[in-house]
């Protein structure tokens, strides 16, 4: 669910009489008291689309490097609910296994010799966590902490971080509508990609999921691994009916 990130009149209001309500209607069992509220709004979904070019930068940094690797992108705005993530540069960095960090003087010396036009677009920061999974470490947190402070209320900030699976984590903060995306609220698209739909389609409505045959994996007499092949309503098949090619009938000319 999309969430707000600066909390507004209206919810400041609230959240001040809740929390009146509760000062005078709690019995403490341990001498504490604490006050814990959440907001979200109920629906919206954003989309980020990454231009081909893009796209396969970021699959070359995340694919080539055996190491944590971050990089900016230059990111479009169109409209309320879609952004474009246009190009990739890497900054000067220095990366183990599963950190990475910036020198501030040669960080800040980069993004000064960027063109203005560059500059002002930079509005995205990936990184990738090699093998491991995608979600936010505690330095994540505390970095997206640091940019947002730097956010004023017209701008909106991407955040993403992949791993070798390709799996992806994205967060965008827009502070123009007040509002935080977060993965499932977010669709990450390849720009140009449309006519993948109708192949997909098409490619889904002919791979249909049997439930005729399944694998079994039984582990026995303690190492020994037994596969066999159970086959369930499905006549005239044998363990050794590999033939799929001329079920059709038409066999290939040779
Ligand atoms: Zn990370």
């Amino acid at each position: 669910m999309p969430r707000p990130i600066v909390l507004t009149e209206e919810m400041k209001q609230k959240a001040k009489n809740d929390f009146a309500t509760m000062l005078d209607n709690t019995k403490m069992t341990n001498g504490k008291f604490s006050y814990n509220k959440s907001f979200k709004y109920e629906d919206g979904n954003v989309t980020v689309w990454i231009t081909t070019e893009a796209y396969r930068k970021i699959l070359a940094l995340v694919m080539e490097f055996s190491d944590e690797v971050g990089w900016h992108a230059t990111v479009t705005r169109d409209g309320d609910s879609e952004f474009t993530i246009d190009d990739i540069f890497v900054y000067p960095q220095e990366v183990t296994g599963s950190t990475v960090n910036t020198d501030q003087t040669e960080y800040t010396q980069w993004l000064y010799k960027l063109d203005d036009e560059t500059f002002n677009k930079i509005r995205m920061q990936g990184h990738s966590h090699v093998n491991m999974g995608v979600s936010p470490s505690g330095v994540d947190d505390k970095h997206r902490q640091q940019i947002l402070e730097q956010l004023d209320s017209t701008m909106f900030y991407i955040f993403m971080i992949w791993n070798k699976s390709l799996t992806v984590h994205t967060l965008v903060y827009d502070m123009a509508r007040n509002v935080l995306y977060e993965e499932d609220d977010v669709d990450v698209r390849l720009l140009g990609d449309d006519d993948m739909d109708e192949f997909l389609a098409d490619a889904q409505e002919k791979v249909q999921k049997s439930g005729h045959m399944k694998n079994k994996h039984k582990k026995e007499n303690g190492e020994q691994i037994e596969i066999y092949n159970e086959y369930e309503d499905f006549e005239n098949s044998s363990l050794f009916d590999y033939s799929p090619y001329y079920r059709g009938g038409r066999k290939w000319n040779h």
